[in-house]
């Protein structure tokens, strides 16, 4: 009787295949009764070490029924890649042959936003593709493990999820008896979804009242000059949008490795007659479809768009309308203290929140709509003049005033004239005309400007510069137009089932409609329980020791970093739980890897790691933070569980990642774990009489009924994972009246909302199912006020540390000599082969690179230093080295060399990543808070950890 398949053995048949064992070979392994080989084939010998080693496989009667049994299946699931922030969606089949999923294939699911448009048919990447291969592959963590010897050396003892529960227990306690709730932090990377198992670590760490670190800007990811400029960071919209524009810049941006499932609707763009600009140093994999490649020197993208921005200005290709309705470019500053005119200067007891303009009809002071009591942009009779000098009366003495539009056009003829950006961009002044010329003049012009763009010092000061372009031609609020990041929607289940103490509350749906629905108070509520994840590490782990010394970044503020973040910490801008001084006494690490991620990574292992008493690292698969835990919680794969992937707004769908096969060995889902774990503290507290105490949001908690709370009274018990997961479709409006079942027919279903406004989406425009996206349409059709100090689009800040680091405006900053002064820049990108470090030791994958490291040099910069392609080179500055092969490439500009995102350290030679000579400055001015929207809140603001101002030198090693 012909035994049954596994896919294991299909595995083994096939890597036999690749071993060139022949078909007749393989028959004979197989006992068949065919004809006996001609003399063209092999004659069959003993058998070999290879056949040996082969299963029995069925027998079968020709190569085709080799083919069809290849092909067969018992049953198909739902699935995507929930718990991977690809920053992409996409709806999937997952086929189940005897109890494993053994493959993946897209299902097209999706349908035209409006007729006319392209559809989203078929999404998907090479990473999802072999999604089942990282399901089963050697570093999947299978079991409960604690470390057997020292911290990262490797060796580990496999024991019962109760001794493991227990352990984890029992140093949680231990930290609540001696140092409180604050001393236990779950470090949350950015690998989260949107469902149950996602919402499981934030219910745990809510109900025991500590913090968790929001990783927006600690993974570099935080589009701050939008937080300046548009009071969001992420401003997003559809992708079929995308397809929309007339004019498409790609800023830092590169879909074709990046963007992989929604590139499409760009290059569909263009065959309707949209220009497609891709702007980087690098010829890289979309800026070869572009119609123009602009090549500026790396570091130096504020220049050109600030370049481009003069030009518009100069030749009145501004639309002078639509700025002076939306922007700040006609308030009033004082040009005696470079503030903004306020009430406050001219009335007693006025507001310092309400601004002015310059009415030009009745030729005097006027409010400015959209601030202070005024909840409309709408100027009613009132003429604003964008270009005005003159004097007013402020406190009894006559001082000159001017608008923001005088400021900036002045600064601009003065310094970013097309021939002055030339000289700093390496692009010519004819270029840049012509590609303002281009964007200006377009029905629609689109920037789309992603996270890469974040990683720089100066990205704020690039953003605030492309955002002005945008604004001046008056793209913001257009479809197919303005300047986007992309964003993420939050479904109030959620939220709910995250923060949410008593789900059974009678007035749910009121607490929904009140609180959660008003984008301040929801992301106060979510902030609440968060730390900043860049500071808390500048603090805990030591990192500000160099990142805030003033050699490794802006030499040009008047203090060092360090000081001013002492500031903003006595002032209470920031949270940082423990407060500094104290030690962390626990960490919990879910959905990322900070000991990889962390730019100069090592410092963590030798600051932070010693302080901490428990490491706990829950995750699928064995990475750097794994490897340096005391315990490994064994999480199930994303085909082993039921979860939704987030909401993100390039795919406007609701996607199920569906439990395909139960989880591998011991592994088990996040609900579950912390269902457990919450049930293992109530126990151990009781054991201890552990008191109630505060929690660091000052309410009372008590660890003896952590299971009841997290369970909502045994509502949601470990196992009810499918429960709570229709209980978030159930009470989110982004699936409204979307079942389990209807998703798991479909496996993704259109939005029917946005859901929530606030968290991190930063749409600001009603939704509907039968159109693309575009972002900030309440503002320019509703005249809606902007979520902005000035309740306008922000183009000068007069925070007094702006003033004093010259960044009121958006302006050019010459790329810091961070790490040393040397002479290449460390520049990367995020890879194509893997989504962070999750795909990054995947065979697959690796095929299609060269299998380890390497470092991306031009072929110049390598000939002066006598390097061959595969040499094994060392990259080094004052903070130290690593080691990998060069890969010589000259689509790389001289003078720049990459290393692509997220190799993990342990596969360098010697264990050290390029992250660990990054040194990563940060800005002062990132670090204001206390004025209007520039305050710390959840995913909203604080400074990035940046890395491609890095400077380095090569050489052989
Ligand atoms: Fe889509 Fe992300 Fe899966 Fe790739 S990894 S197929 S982008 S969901």
């Amino acid at each position: 009787m012909a035994r049954s398949w596994t896919r294991r053995d299909f595995l083994r048949g096939t890597g036999a295949a690749a071993l060139s064992l022949g078909l007749a070979q393989l028959e004979l392994a197989c006992g068949s009764n065919e004809p006996p080989p001609t003399s063209a084939t092999p004659t069959a010998g003993p058998p070999t070490p290879v056949q040996q080693a082969l299963p029995q496989l069925p027998a079968y009667r020709t190569w085709e029924d080799l083919y069809r049994n290849q092909w067969t299946w018992d049953a198909v699931a739902r699935g995507t890649h929930t718990m991977t922030n690809c920053v992409g969606a996409c709806a999937w089949n997952l086929y189940v042959k005897d109890g494993m999923v053994w493959r993946e294939e897209q299902k097209s699911t999706y349908e035209a936003s409006a007729p006319g448009l392209p559809d989203f048919n078929p999404r998907g990447c090479q990473k999802g593709a072999c999604g089942s291969n990282l399901m089963y592959s050697p570093s999947r963590i299978r079991y409960p493990m604690k470390r057997a010897g020292e911290r990262g050396e490797g060796r580990w003892q496999r024991i019962t999820w109760d001794e493991a529960l227990e352990s984890v227990a029992s140093g949680i306690v231990d930290a609540l008896e001696k140092e409180g709730p604050a001393s236990i932090l779950c470090e949350l990377g950015p690998n989260i979804g949107a469902g149950p198992n996602s919402a499981a670590p934030f219910r745990f760490f809510r109900m025991l009242g500590a913090p968790a670190t929001d990783s927006m800007a600690q993974v570099g990811d935080l589009a701050t000059g939008a937080t300046i400029t548009l009071g969001n960071p992420h401003p997003c919209g559809s992708s079929d949008d995308w397809w929309r524009s007339s004019y498409l810049v790609l800023w830092a941006f590169n879909p074709s490795a990046t963007r992989i499932p929604d590139a499409h609707f760009l290059y569909e763009a263009r065959y309707k007659g949209a220009q497609l600009v891709a702007i980087c140093p690098d010829l890289n994999n979309s800026a070869i479809h572009a119609d123009l490649w602009i090549n500026l020197r790396p570091g130096t993208d504020a220049a050109l768009a600030l370049g481009a921005a003069q030009v518009i200005l100069a030749e009145n290709l501004h639309n002078a309308d639509y700025i002076t309705e939306q922007t700040d470019l006609p308030l009033l500053v004082r040009t005696d203290t470079n503030r903004f005119v306020r009430q406050s200067d001219l009335q007693k007891g006025g507001s310092d929140k309400a601004f002015y303009v310059w009415d030009s009809v009745r030729n005097q002071a006027s409010p400015a709509a959209g601030s202070g009591s005024s909840s409309t942009l709408d100027a009613g009779a009132v003429k604003p003049a964008l270009e005005y000098s003159g004097s007013m009366t402020i406190e009894g003495k006559p001082v000159r005033v001017r608008t923001v539009f005088s400021l900036l056009k002045e600064r601009l003829d003065r310094d970013y004239t097309p021939e002055k950006a030339a000289e700093i961009t390496g692009v010519s002044a004819g270029l840049i005309r012509q590609f303002a010329r281009g964007f200006a003049k377009a029905p629609a012009a689109l920037i789309l400007s992603q996270w890469g763009q974040c990683k720089f010092l100066h990205a704020d000061l690039a953003q605030r510069a492309q955002i002005l372009l945008a604004s001046l031609t008056g793209n913001l609020g257009r479809a197919g137009g303005g300047w986007r990041s992309g964003g993420f929607f939050a479904p109030e289940g959620f939220a709910l089932l995250s923060m949410q103490e008593q789900l059974g509350l009678v007035d749910l749906a009121g607490f929904a409609a009140k609180n959660y629905m008003d984008p301040e108070k929801t992301r106060a509520f979510f902030s609440q329980y968060f730390v900043p994840g860049s500071i808390w590490h500048q603090v805990h782990g030591g990192l500000s020791d160099v990142s805030g010394d003033l050699s490794q970044g802006d030499r040009s503020v008047p203090r060092s970093p360090k000081e001013y973040l002492r500031e903003a910490l006595e002032n209470k801008w920031f949270p940082v739980q423990p407060t500094p001084g104290k030690a962390p006494h626990v960490i919990l690490s879910i959905y990322g890897n900070v000991l990889r991620h962390v730019r100069n990574n090592t410092r963590l292992t030798q600051t932070l790691w010693p302080k901490v008493k428990l490491t706990v690292d829950v995750n699928f698969r064995m990475n750097e933070t794994g490897r340096h835990a005391d315990i490994l919680l064994p999480a199930a794969y994303w085909y082993e569980k039921s979860d939704l992937k987030y909401l993100v707004s390039f795919v406007p769908y609701v996607h199920l990642g569906d439990r395909a096969v139960p989880p591998i060995g011991e592994a088990k889902p996040e609900w579950e774990i912390f269902a457990l774990l919450s049930a293992a503290v109530a126990r151990e507290a009781k054991k201890r009489s552990l008191a109630p105490y505060k929690d660091i949001g000052d309410l009372e908690r008590d660890a003896r009924r952590l299971d009841e709370a997290f369970t909502d009274r045994g509502r949601f018990g470990p196992t009810d994972e499918e429960k709570a997961l229709e209980f978030v479709l159930s009470y989110s409006t982004t699936t409204k009246n979307v079942s389990l079942a209807d998703l798991r027919q479909a496996g993704a279903v259109r939005f029917k909302s946005t859901g929530a406004p606030g968290g991190t989406a930063g749409y600001y425009s009603d939704y509907s199912e039968h159109e693309p996206l575009v972002p900030h349409r309440w503002f320019t059709e509703k005249k809606q006020p902007w979520p902005t100090l000035t309740g306008r689009q922000q183009f000068y800040i007069d925070h007094p540390w702006f003033l004093e680091c010259g960044e009121a405006m958006p302006v050019y900053k010459p790329p810091p000599a961070a790490g040393g002064n040397y002479p290449l820049v460390l520049s990367g990108g995020h890879t194509r082969w893997s989504i962070h470090s999750q795909w990054r030791d995947q065979m697959p994958m690796l095929r299609l690179q060269r299998g380890e490291p390497v470092v991306y040099m031009n072929d110049q910069d390598a000939a002066q230093r006598g390097i061959a392609d595969h040499d094994v080179v060392r990259v080094h500055n004052d903070l130290g080295q690593f080691l990998l092969r060069a890969k010589i490439a000259r689509y790389v500009q001289p003078g720049q060399v990459f290393v692509y995102h997220a190799w993990e350290p342990y596969q360098f030679r010697g264990g050290r990543s390029d992250h660990s000579i990054i040194p990563s400055p940060f800005k002062p001015t990132s670090l204001v808070g206390g004025y209007g929207h520039l305050r710390w809140g959840w995913s909203h603001w604080e400074p990035n950890q940046v890395d491609r101002d890095t400077r380095v030198e090569v050489e052989k090693a």
